[in-house]
């Protein structure tokens, strides 16, 4: 079962994504937690995306691809995955439709989380994520330890003001034409999440969309 979580930033994708994870025992892939890891070790990925990721703006869609098409081959992902924000635009749709054609696999769902801006913007300005296992958390103030991993809790540079405007603008001009990519050729496959919730109410939302 190959799912799709999409959404602007700061709707709970990365939490859903890991809580689902631990659920049903499919891989959560996020190519931001990718790109953060080569970033934190300094290999060339990471060289390659860091202005881009601390301005806010999107990462080049072949980059993407390219994680994308190694998490998908990969021997953990044999019984399908959740990808966590990887289809944001409309050529990164395209180029999972053309990976899923070659592997032989569907698309089962594509879940869309939706919140409104004002509470994104408190959302993710009260931020901070595992340097280690990269869990979001609220209300956890930087330095303290993870609850899950013992790691120490950090801000994200890309969770200032203006780097979260910019996201947000990012959206608007690149991510949300992909919904309409989608609704036009695989319009069933959309569902949307009211992700104003506490995480479990939210969690339970994705189980029944998903039938997991
Ligand atoms: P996230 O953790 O999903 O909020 O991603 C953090 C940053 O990584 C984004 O603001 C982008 O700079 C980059 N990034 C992650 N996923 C993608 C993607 N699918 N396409 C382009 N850039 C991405």
């Amino acid at each position: 079962m190959i799912t799709v979580f999409f959404g602007k930033p700061g709707t709970g994708k990365g939490t859903q994504a890991k809580m689902l994870e631990q659920a049903s025992g499919l891989p959560a892939i996020a190519t931001g937690d990718v790109l953060r890891k080569a970033l934190r070790e300094g290999t060339p990925l990471g060289l390659q995306a860091k202005s881009a990721m601390e301005r806010g703006d999107l990462v080049p869609d072949d980059v993407i691809l390219g994680i994308m098409k190694e998490a998908l081959t990969s021997p953990e992902a044999i019984r399908g995955a959740i990808l966590d924000g990887v289809v944001r635009t409309v050529p990164q749709a395209e180029g999972l439709e053309r990976t899923l054609n070659e592997l032989g696999r569907p698309l089962s769902r594509v879940l869309v989380f939706d919140l409104p801006n004002e509470e994104i913007v408190r959302r993710l300005s009260g931020r901070t994520v595992c340097e280690q296992c990269q869990t979001p958390y609220t209300g956890r103030e930087p330095g303290s330890v993870c609850p899950n991993c013992g790691g120490k809790l950090v801000r994200r540079k890309d969770d200032d003001p203006d780097a979260i405007r910019n996201r947000l603008a990012v959206y608007e001009r690149d991510t949300a034409p992909v919904l309409d990519w989608y609704r036009r050729r695989d319009g069933g496959k959309l569902v949307t999440i009211d992700a104003s919730g506490t995480p479990d109410a939210v969690l339970a939302q994705v189980r029944r969309a998903l039938a997991l």
